[in-house]
């Protein structure tokens, strides 16, 4: 017999959210049931209610910045117990064998990830992602969330926290290393916080002055407004890493002109888009430009052990069912400070 949960979808593309149910699936031998507790806003999840980055499933449940409680286990888990403050992030699904899964690179699964939503389980139905009351995954798929850090706080680490942790270890951001953040929303101010952390010299590049106080307030040491095309004439050649979260198609030339001789630019941001840039950008300083996604799920649980050990949580706003579709417009404003969070007691 199928259970059906609460939860909210975008019944067609571009429609706003509403209220729902949908069927949650049978609870495994190496599954666990988690109770959700909170669901972070990504702009992924709006790109993809969207059709941004191609045909998406509907009804969609978007949703993979999920922090909760396990209310079950399968008789053949042992990773976790009933209690288990746990979190789920982008994929509930990977092989495990392939060369990338047994390197810890489980995001590049061979067989392709499964999507937490808007992908289909092997089965052939739908995944349903966090904006739910509940949600089943292999133990694998769900972290542990340390006690240090509030569950609110700790569900856009399962995404932006990730997103921003991984790139800046694999480039060994730290001390003696200038990096520069562009973009203040969900992810970037993620990145602050967590670049700092590890004792990076951290710029944030933002188009207006408007988020100036806060920049500082979560621990960047310098801030410029990309608005200022003076800003690109002075910092040519300043930073060793520079982290595009950008969600819309950046002039890709102004920002490798900001990287050093030897320097790396790592775009996170996954525009709707294609974009061009000049090779000479690249050739007149042997400079790399690379892309990130996510991270495995031992080093999404290296992070989220980190940020509890330095106190690194999201800031949020946390929001009720009835202010999702309010939120997404305020993300496409760039004014959310920093990421909306789900109440999913209020689904
Ligand atoms: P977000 O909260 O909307 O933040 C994006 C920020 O980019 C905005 O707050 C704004 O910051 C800046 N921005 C927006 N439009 C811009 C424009 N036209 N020109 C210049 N700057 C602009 O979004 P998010 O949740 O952080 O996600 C950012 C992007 O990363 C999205 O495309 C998302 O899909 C992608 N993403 C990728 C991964 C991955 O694994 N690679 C993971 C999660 C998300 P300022 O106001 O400071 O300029
Ligand atoms: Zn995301």
């Amino acid at each position: 017999m199928t259970t059906n949960v609460p939860a909210i979808a975008a019944p067609a593309p571009h429609a706003p959210l509403e209220r729902t149910t949908v069927p949650l699936r049978d609870v495994g031998e190496h599954d666990v049931l988690i109770e959700i507790k909170y669901a972070g806003i990504c702009h992924s999840d709006i790109h993809q209610v969207r059709n941004g980055w191609g045909e998406g499933i509907f009804p969609m449940v978007p949703g993979h910045e999920i922090a909760g409680v396990v209310t079950r286990v399968g008789a053949g888990v042992t990773r976790h117990r009933v209690g288990d403050r746990v979190g789920v992030g982008c994929f509930v699904g990977s092989c495990g064998t392939c060369a990338q899964c047994r390197g810890g690179l489980e995001q590049f699964c061979a067989q392709g990830i499964t999507a937490t939503y808007n992908d289909r389980h092997a089965d052939g139905e739908p995944t349903y992602g966090g904006y739910s009351t509940h949600i089943v995954v292999e133990e694998k798929h769900a972290l542990r969330i340390p006690e240090g850090i509030a569950l609110d706080e700790a569900a856009p680490l399962l995404c932006a926290g990730i997103t921003l942790y991984s790139p800046l270890a694999h480039w060994k951001a730290g001390p003696g290393t200038k990096v520069a953040i562009v973009g203040l929303g969900g992810l970037g101010h993620v990145g602050v916080k967590i670049a700092r952390e590890l004792g990076a010299e951290v710029t944030v590049l933002s188009q207006s002055e408007r988020k100036r106080e806060d920049a500082f307030r979560l621990g960047a040491d310098h801030y410029h407004a990309t608005g200022d095309p003076e800003t690109f004439t002075k910092l040519a050649g300043s930073f060793d890493l520079v982290i595009s979260t950008v969600s819309a198609p950046l002039d890709l030339d102004a920002y490798l002109g900001l990287v050093r001789v030897d320097g790396v630019m790592v775009n996170v941001g996954a525009p709707e888009e294609p974009v061009s840039f000049d090779l000479s950008s690249l050739v007149g300083g042997r400079k790399t430009l690379a892309g990130s996604m996510i991270g495995g799920l031992a080093e999404t649980q290296e992070m989220l052990d980190f940020c509890a050990e330095r106190g690194i949580g999201a800031e949020i706003e946390l929001i009720t069912a009835d202010q999702v579709n309010e939120a997404y417009e305020r993300i496409l404003a760039s004014d959310v400070r920093y990421r909306f969070v789900i109440d999913a007691a209020t689904i």
